[in-house]
């Protein structure tokens, strides 16, 4: 396998008045595999869709390097950058805001296809019919407008959009969590038909880690600005490590009610600190039981504890 992507010490900070700084992302480390599925998780604030942002260019990232596909994304000159643009696509969480409403489903689906000269005239058309064929719908909806769809068909919409392109890299940007539980599966079950078929690579962010397991390859989980573990899927539900990832499982609901009873549930104290001028040290300390001194001096390393599992913990040994 070969990283499609590498983001080396990623920053992206915001000014937000007098001399305040919002660490949204304060300096991580991460890879894609070319045709992998890398979940990112972690509650609402820890800077992940800033992560998401900056790792396609949405953002400029304030300090660090994103590596896709052996390019540095910092030094583009302008045909480069507009060819990365169509390389990589994002989805978003709310297919109600994402979709302009005066706009038919032709329209939304054809302008990355104009922006980028792909197909004109007839071509064009039956590349539209083609990609809501791909993502499961079909010709019939081509001339309506978003309104005259459900949540779920709108992400199938929104899904499409970001093919039409031809992407190699997608991040899923919360595609699932303003969707009925009964739609997710659907949703979750076409990404991973289109990846196959397509060979493409994702980014699939959530903020809940049951939403995650099914599609991820590897899990990294996000602190305020901070990966605090990464292992394959499966490695991390067996042998969470980080204190932090060991409370976001322990709230995943087992549908096996002898096993859900008799459960430790870690209930974590208040929310994600503000990422305003955070503490040195840990991101974690301040709703750690396991805090000690070291803990609010030396910001912990992500290091390899177990085969491909890497933890930022200073008390995992
Ligand atoms: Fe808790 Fe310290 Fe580990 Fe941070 S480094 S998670 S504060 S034990
Ligand atoms: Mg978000």
């Amino acid at each position: 396998k070969k990283p499609l992507l590498i983001a080396r010490d990623l920053k992206k900070y915001f000014q937000v008045g007098k001399g305040l700084t919002l660490k949204a992302v304060d300096g991580i480390n991460f890879h894609i595999d070319e045709g992998e599925t890398l979940g990112l998780v972690g509650e609402s604030g820890c800077g992940k869709s800033t992560v998401g942002r900056t790792i396609i260019g949405l953002y400029e990232a304030t300090d660090g390097e994103v590596i896709f596909d052996g390019m540095n994304l910092n030094q583009l000159n302008k045909d480069d950058r507009k060819q990365f643009t169509r390389t990589a696509q994002m989805i978003f969480q709310d297919p109600y805001a994402s979709l302009n409403p005066r706009m038919t489903v032709t329209d939304i689906i054809g302008e990355g296809i104009d922006i980028h000269g792909l197909y004109e005239g007839e071509e064009r058309q039956k590349r539209i019919y083609d990609l809501l064929e791909m993502v499961g719908l079909n010709r019939e909806h081509a001339s309506r407008f978003p309104h005259e769809f459900s949540g779920g068909q709108r992400q199938r919409i929104g899904v499409a959009r970001a093919l039409a392109i031809e992407p190699r890299f997608i991040v899923c940007d919360e595609p699932i969590s303003a969707l009925d539980v009964s739609i997710q599966a659907q949703v979750v079950n076409l990404l991973e038909d289109l990846q196959e078929n397509l060979g493409l690579t994702y980014l699939f962010i959530a903020h809940d880690l049951s939403m995650v397991k099914h599609i991820s390859d590897r899990i990294a989980v996000m602190y305020l600005g901070a990966i605090v573990e990464t292992a394959p899927s499966a490695e991390l539900y067996d042998y969470p490590l980080h204190p932090y990832t060991q409370a976001l499982l322990s709230a995943v609901p087992i549908p096996d009610p002898t096993i859900e009873k008799s459960r430790h549930r870690i209930i974590l104290e208040g929310d994600v600190p503000s990422p305003i001028n955070p503490p040195p040290g840990c991101k974690f300390q301040g709703r750690c039981k396991y805090a000690q001194d070291i803990c609010k001096k030396e910001t912990p390393e992500l290091k390899e504890m177990r085969p491909n599992h890497f933890v930022a913990c200073h008390m995992v040994k």
